[in-house]
């Protein structure tokens, strides 16, 4: 299931750092653990009661003059339309409602998004409420007050927000095709690659009754099999900000990662893997999806018989954190390779779904532990009673042992070396939670 995407819109000054801040610091689950990826404040992964999401901070560099003001939060809006399940429009109780507060709520209300409409800085109600009344005329709903300094009404606001994503269930859920996001930097050849399959093989227009979204999803058939491409066209911006193209192209990385099945990370052999293809990758890689590297524009560069494992080698040393997947070298150009895609597709979901049984997981277990003494601390060795596997997609793996301390990511890496030397899981991240039974 992918989880809701909600987005923070609102003019410069307003908060939304620091509320962005709050929600992703408080009911944080974000996993740390990635290498080499550095983490902006642009999303977050957040909980609240039994619902989880994908938190985006829409506000960039903050602009300084009226006009320029409008058409930035004009921007931010859009993309909160094109790619959000739920957006937090966030006023200023000090500053009153302003002209631009207006404008951007009339486009957020034609929409037809779920709105949370917040009214920040209400750091006492008693004092600040006479004023938040005034924000009922931005047509868009109650105003939920709430002090983000001082975290006042937060439990509210997120009560507000996952009332939402109850009313939108079933909308990719329904679908049980396989749903793929081509990601990477801008000029890798995205498009291309889309408009290659597109060409060579059975279109279906989009036809996902009762999406919320304004990305237009492409499917295409292959073998009786519909796949649905993940479009984010709307996210293709023209900024001449460098960090606001980064912003834009990060935003368009997790929400679509965010819907997706597989991700094919596409890199571009004419330049070489860089940071910041790690950076993208990182991205479908803490969200435990299927990946593929895709190493395009094959077509472009001149080659020897040791081309691929060189570029191999570096591709391995930059995503180091992801040697279960696989890498293809195609060209969009020629469409060399390209139908292989497909078949790469079909195992990588077939492996992100695959269960193994508790019976032959602890053989493995028994065999490993045998060959390879799990860590000891001053005397005190770590025992593991036995291991189950407790979800897919990504597969998960509960490790039950006598003290969790002495579990050292060394040993759990050997333990991962070894199931997938048993059952491969090419594609796929392992998860590993330890468990302490007495
Ligand atoms: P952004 O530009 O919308 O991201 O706004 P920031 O989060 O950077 O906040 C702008 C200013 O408002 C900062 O000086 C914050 O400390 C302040 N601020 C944020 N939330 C509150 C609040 O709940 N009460 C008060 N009094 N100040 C706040
Ligand atoms: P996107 O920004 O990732 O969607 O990239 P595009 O699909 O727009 O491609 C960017 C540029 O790379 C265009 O000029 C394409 O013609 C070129 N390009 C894309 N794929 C290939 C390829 O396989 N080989 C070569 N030589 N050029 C390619």
């Amino acid at each position: 299931m992918s989880k809701p995407i909600v987005a923070i819109v609102g003019r410069p000054n307003v908060g939304k750092s620091t509320l962005f801040n709050v929600l992703a610091g408080e009911m944080i689950s974000i996993v740390k653990d990635t290498p080499g990826v550095t983490r902006d404040r642009i999303y977050a992964d957040c909980t609240w009661l039994n619902s989880r999401f994908t938190l985006i901070d829409t506000g960039g560099i903050e602009p300084d003059t009226k006009d320029i003001i409008l058409s930035q939060m004009r921007e931010q809006a859009e993309i909160a339309i094109s790619t959000a399940d739920v957006i937090i429009f966030i006023t200023d109780v000090r500053q009153g409602l302003v002209d631009s507060d207006a404008k951007v709520a009339d486009m957020l209300r034609r929409s037809g998004k779920p709105v949370v409409l917040v009214v920040n800085k209400v750091d006492s109600f008693a004092k600040f409420m006479p004023d938040v009344y005034e924000f009922y005329n931005l047509g868009i709903g109650d105003p939920v007050p709430v002090s983000a300094a001082s975290r006042l009404g937060i439990g509210d606001l997120l009560d507000e927000v996952v009332k939402h994503f109850d009313e939108q269930e079933g909308d990719d859920e329904d679908d049980d095709r396989p749903r793929v996001a081509i990601v990477g930097k801008p000029n890798v050849g995205k498009s291309s690659i889309i408009n290659k399959l597109l060409g060579e093989n059975r279109v279906i227009v989009s036809d996902i009754a009762g999406t919320t979204r304004d990305a237009i999803d492409t499917v295409i058939k292959r073998n009786g099999t519909e796949y649905v491409f993940i479009d984010t066209a709307g996210l293709r911006r023209k900024s001449k900000i460098k960090e606001e193209l980064e912003r834009y192209s990060i935003i368009r990385t997790v929400t679509a990662v965010e819907r997706a099945d597989v991700v094919v990370l596409v890199i571009d052999a004419t330049e070489g893997v860089t940071e910041q293809d790690a950076k993208i990758a990182g991205i479908a890689h803490e969200r435990g999806k299927g990946i593929i590297i895709a190493v395009n524009k094959w077509d472009a560069i001149e080659k020897n018989n040791k081309t691929v494992n060189e570029f191999s080698a570096k591709i391995r040393e930059i995503l180091s954190f992801m040697p279960y997947a696989d890498i293809i070298y195609i060209s969009a150009l020629s469409g060399q390779r390209l139908p292989k895609l497909f078949d790469h597709i079909d195992v990588v979901i077939e492996n992100q779904n695959l269960r193994i049984s508790t019976g032959v997981l602890n053989e493995i277990l028994m065999e490993a532990v045998a060959m390879q003494q799990p860590p000891s601390d001053k005397g005190h060795r770590l025992k593991i009673y036995y291991m189950t596997q407790v979800a897919v997609k990504p597969p998960t793996f509960v490790l039950f042992v006598n003290d969790k301390e002495l579990m050292h990511f060394s040993y759990t890496r050997y333990l991962e070396n070894k199931i997938r030397e048993a059952f491969g899981f090419g594609g796929t991240s392992l998860r590993f939670i330890t468990r302490e039974r007495k």
